[in-house]
């Protein structure tokens, strides 16, 4: 199969998540790592009677309720969303919370959790390496699509990508069609001419055959795929293996080419 373009998924697949460098916060005399100690001073002083423990939870639930949401049909509850579950939650009227008190807890969100995030330099210097050959994009769910730009940018390889669609923008999540229908049609490409590359057999994998993408599958752990789910093209344990994938049957170095002094 040959493709003009490539498309990759964002968290788990090119950039890779460290939740112990998130910022720890002590809980109830436990230390947790989580926003929640940089998030309950933005909103605080609108939240009289409301304690550190008290908003830890909120925050927790709000999370669960948002997956829980998503899980029933796969539109995405975007950050500001999400921050309203957990106002009323903790009895606040998310209408009379200042538009610039959101926006800082969005900003804060961002700042730890960007940090949290890194682009490991062999996949920068693959993309940088495939960048000339191939149209490159990014297929995200992503409840914040500013952190998900941020993170490229700040790793020098926002340039590289043709097209960034997060789910937050989209409105819906992989493995829905709309999603990668909005990519196709940023890049004006079909589902033919573009490979996927993801590590979730049941978001990436689904999603992508789903519109008719062939699909390399980044499963490191060699796991069998789900039953029940399609069977993706490739499997790659690492994804520098991609480019394997991109070149079958390319000749490796030429013996020949060596310099003199190592053929003596
Ligand atoms: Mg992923």
């Amino acid at each position: 199969m040959t493709f003009s373009t490539i498309l990759f998924d964002l968290f788990d697949t090119l950039v890779r998540f460290d939740r112990n460098r998130l910022p720890e916060v002590q809980i109830d005399g436990k230390g947790v790592r989580s926003t929640a100690g940089h998030l309950f001073p933005v909103l605080a002083p609108h939240a009289p009677g409301v304690d550190l423990p008290r908003f830890f939870e909120a925050l927790i639930w709000s999370w669960q309720e948002a997956e829980r949401l998503r899980a029933a049909d796969y539109r995405e509850v975007g950050a500001p969303e999400r921050f309203a579950l957990l106002f009323s939650r903790l009895g606040l009227d998310p209408g009379r919370i200042p538009a610039d008190v959101l926006d800082a807890l969005l900003s804060t969100h961002k700042r730890h959790l960007s940090q949290a995030a890194e682009l490991p330099p062999e996949h920068l210097a693959l993309i940088i390496r495939l960048a000339p050959r191939y149209r490159l994009g990014i297929v995200s769910n992503f409840d914040y699509a500013p952190t998900a730009h941020w993170i490229l940018e700040r790793e020098r390889a926002a340039g590289l990508f043709q097209a960034v669609v997060v789910s937050a923008d989209v409105g819906w999540r992989k493995p829905k069609p709309a999603i990668f229908e909005a990519a196709f049609q940023r890049l004006g490409i079909g589902p033919a001419d573009a490979l996927f590359v993801g590590d979730r057999a049941d978001i990436d994998v689904v999603g992508a055959k789903a519109v008719g993408m062939a699909v390399a599958w980044l499963n490191p752990g060699g796991e069998a795929v789900p039953p029940g789910l399609p069977e993706p093209e490739y499997e790659l344990k690492s994804l520098v293996e991609l480019e394997r994938i991109l070149a079958p049957g390319e000749p490796g170095p030429d013996p020949s080419a060596s310099p003199a002094y190592l053929i003596q």
